[in-house]
């Protein structure tokens, strides 16, 4: 059976966010019900280890526009809105952090400047970290200058939090690529943009998901599938040492016929160890893109879905 096309797909990852979870998607909807009657609520169970899908059994039992997706692991939030993105069937997609971290207030502002002013994707811009933690705030700005020398994009303040028009999700879907990065890859899809700045709320509850080692994961992901920069650098310090092996090849060439030969033992010692590391972070550098090209040529699916809860829905024709 086809069911109408509904105006708003929001699109939510949530990982074991079981505490909050229920009452934010009230509050989400709440917000949304004002502005709009043909809506659908995707929420992306990412393998959460709590009660978050049983919560949101409940949720799928409370409202008819509701669509629960739980994938088969933490497959990571990147690929959670994959999979959300893959499932939404709206006009415009809203992508949103399920902790209200990003204010439901706002997506009153975002659709009007879809529906009236014909922005094609609508992101809102972080002005204020408001509370996220120090440490948080630290990484995230080491991450995006590095990105944003590297890529050439700028995303400094840019978040997930974002209103998609229908054409842009269907550009994002011919993207074939295992390595998301969902940020930069909407950037890279370029059309008419509007931004929205915002502070960042509190968390509704429970606790960041982001450990350390997955945000260097993220970064590390984010540089390889962006920027060939870091490869042009192993070969600039390929050149580098070549020319210094150049002249000290000159230079104990000339000790060993003309000069006392005898020295220099030191400079063989640290020369090795330079030159080693040198050649180990080079390898490294290949290494992760040899492991992102290893990583498409897979071809494995990039999500598992196990199960599903769908909207009862007929979705009501919009009405504004
Ligand atoms: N999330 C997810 N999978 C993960 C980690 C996080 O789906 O592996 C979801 C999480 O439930 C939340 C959103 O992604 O809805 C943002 O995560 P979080 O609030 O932990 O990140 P922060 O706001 O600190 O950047
Ligand atoms: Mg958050």
């Amino acid at each position: 059976m086809n069911q109408p096309i509904p105006e708003i797909s929001m699109v939510i990852p949530v990982y074991n966010e079981a505490v909050h979870i229920g009452h934010s998607l009230l509050l989400i909807e709440e917000e949304l019900k004002r502005i709009t009657f043909s809506y659908e609520i995707i929420v992306i169970d990412d393998g959460s280890k709590d009660d978050t899908w049983q919560q949101l059994v409940l949720a799928g039992d409370r409202s008819a526009h509701f669509t629960g997706i739980r994938l088969s692991r933490n497959f990571g939030k990147e690929l959670a809105l994959c999979a959300g993105l893959e499932h939404a069937r709206g006009q415009a997609v809203i992508v949103m952090d399920s902790d209200l971290q990003h204010p439901p207030a706002l997506l009153s502002r975002m659709i009007h400047l879809w529906r009236e002013d014909g922005a094609e994707i609508v992101e809102c811009v972080k002005f204020d970290r408001g509370k996220e933690s120090l440490n948080k705030s630290f990484s995230s700005a080491i991450f995006y200058s590095v990105l944003n020398t590297l890529s050439g994009f700028d995303l400094r303040g840019a978040s997930d939090f974002k209103l998609l028009d229908q054409k842009v999700i269907q550009a994002w879907r011919e993207m074939p690529e295992r390595n998301m990065f969902f940020r930069g890859m909407t950037t890279w899809l370029g059309y008419n943009r509007v931004q929205i700045p915002f502070e960042v709320a509190e968390r509704a509850g429970g606790k960041t998901q982001w450990p350390f080692s997955s945000l260097l994961k993220l970064a590390v992901h984010a540089v390889v599938s962006f920027s060939s920069i870091p490869l042009r650098f192993v070969s600039l310090f390929g050149f580098a040492f070549l020319l210094g092996a150049i002249i000290l090849g000159i230079q104990t060439l000339y000790q060993k016929f003309i000069g006392d030969a005898v020295t220099g033992f030191t400079t063989v010692i640290l020369l090795l160890l330079v030159v080693g590391s040198v050649i180990m972070i080079s390898l490294g550098i290949i290494g992760e893109y040899i492991a992102s090209i290893y990583n498409e040529v897979k071809g494995r699916p990039r999500y598992l879905v196990s199960q599903k809860i769908t909207s009862k829905t007929a979705v009501t024709e919009v009405a504004y």
